[in-house]
């Protein structure tokens, strides 16, 4: 039996050690938007298992390879933690107040590109084994790892891979790569993930930038092109325009509206935190804005390139335009067929100048609140953080749970480090030194109580 005393003990007294282990892994940049630093990256991870007695194994995917770890423990039960070892882009580094891959402790925080996603996850997770292997010789459970390499850049390969390695991955539950507390400090239980269709929007006119006195009355406009096509998207009421595009939704259950009903009002942290002054679609807050936040698709112009943008004034007509797009999609829309929906709809509203790229996505995944293993995680939080953890139907981001979910039919629970204040892809992205410890805390008494039931 495991002495979870003994095991906060030792989480305590070796918290330094660990986030000098995460520091050294943040140090190394792996951005896998710039293909920068991912092979090394995932030999570093799998020394990291290696050090821990996994077998571990890097596995090429046709992208950035997979790291696949495996340890057998006492008990018969396997756990699978998903976790990736890409980060986002760091831009713009001028914000940072200290360089993205020179991990800076400060106030109780650790500041680095990847130490909240995902880097101080699995860090925690290694650091709950080593507090478990110094006790017993033996894991209470046979543990699995998959990290990957492209999950900031939309898993494309992924599911894929799940899906011809459901032997390597059989599992009886899966821990996913986040979880934390929310504003209140109150630890959330997340049970879905929104699907994501990404695509990049192209238009090219001419063959070079013009002179805009030479062409501006009779050559076409590239950004005016793109600007017109993405008019075309969504109307100033939010309605998608794509025809066909909110067909396949299944609108949330009343089991998922109480659950939502139950959570704490939201509205005035995001007016405060974002600076807002109102909420879209008439939106002010409750059941309504809940459930609009995550149970409906979205379709979001995340960058828009094309002519000049620098200092002052240049009279040119842009060749190129380009637009990066994300769609989140609910259940059961998928990125395949709002790709080809966006196609079609391009075409009949006069846009088939327009290129589209898909750059990678997978369709909306969830557990079943009720399921066994979701009440052992829920249990576990409150022996370390003090109250209950509470029940999100549905999380408004997105991530490959539905391979999980779908082709190793594992419940998908969260559970980690994170806040609602670590600047996850933005700059000075951080963790809170005291969540860390809690987080390997709660990975500790899961594979406990997992193992030893
Ligand atoms: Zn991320």
């Amino acid at each position: 039996m495991t002495n979870l005393k003994q095991v906060d003990a030792y989480l305590e007294t070796h918290l330094q050690e660990s986030l000098t282990e995460l520091g050294d892994l943040c140090a190394q940049p792996s951005v896998a938007a710039q293909a920068w630093g991912m092979e090394e990256t995932a030999q570093t991870v799998a020394q990291m298992l290696q050090k821990r007695g996994f077998a571990v194994e890097i596995k090429e995917t046709g992208g950035f390879p997979v790291v696949l770890a495996e340890r057998q423990g006492r008990g018969d039960k396997t756990l699978l933690f998903y976790n990736h070892y890409d980060v986002q882009p760091v831009e713009p580094l001028d914000l940072w107040d200290s360089p993205p891959f020179e991990p800076e402790q400060r106030d109780g925080k650790m500041y680095a590109r990847g130490v909240s996603d995902d880097k101080g996850h699995f860090v925690s997770r290694l650091f709950a084994i080593d507090a478990l292997l110094k006790q017993n010789e033996e894991l209470p459970c046979n543990v699995k790892f998959i990290l990957e390499g492209e999950e900031e850049i939309g898993s494309i390969h992924l599911p894929d891979f799940v899906k011809a390695h459901t032997e390597e991955l059989a599992a009886d539950a899966c821990v996913w790569e986040f979880g934390g507390v929310d504003y209140r400090g109150v630890p959330m239980q997340y049970l879905g993930l929104r699907g994501i269709c990404y695509v990049e929007l192209s238009v090219e006119t001419a063959n070079s930038d013009v002179h805009s006195g030479l062409g501006g009355s009779i050559f076409p406009n590239a950004a005016w092109r793109l600007v017109w096509a993405l008019n075309a998207l969504k109307d100033e009421d939010e309605r998608i325009r794509i025809p066909g595009f909110y067909d396949p939704i299944i609108p949330p259950t009343e089991r998922d509206k109480e659950l939502l009903a139950a959570l704490p009002p939201v509205a005035e942290e995001y007016k405060e935190r974002y600076g807002l002054d109102h909420f879209l679609k008439g939106l002010t807050g409750g059941l309504e804005l809940r459930t609009a936040a995550v149970f409906e698709p979205t379709c979001t112009i995340c960058g828009l390139t094309s002519g000049y943008q620098g200092k002052g004034s240049k009279t040119v007509l842009p060749a190129k335009a380009s637009a990066k797009v994300d769609f989140r999609l609910v259940p059961e829309q998928t990125p395949s067929e709002v790709v080809q929906q966006l196609r079609a709809h391009l075409d009949a509203e006069g846009f088939s100048d327009v290129e589209i790229e898909f750059l990678g996505g997978g369709p909306a995944g969830r557990t079943d609140p009720d399921d066994p293993f979701v009440e052992l995680v829920v249990d576990t939080a409150k022996e370390v953080y003090g109250i209950p953890m509470e029940l999100d139907p549905m999380g408004g981001g997105s991530g490959p749970n539905h391979a999980f979910v779908h082709y190793l039919n594992l419940p998908v629970v969260t559970a980690g480090i994170g806040h609602p204040g670590s600047n996850a892809h933005a700059p000075n992205e951080n963790i809170r030194l005291d969540l860390y410890l809690k987080g390997a805390q709660h990975i500790a008494r899961i594979l406990t109580a997992f193992g030893e039931e």
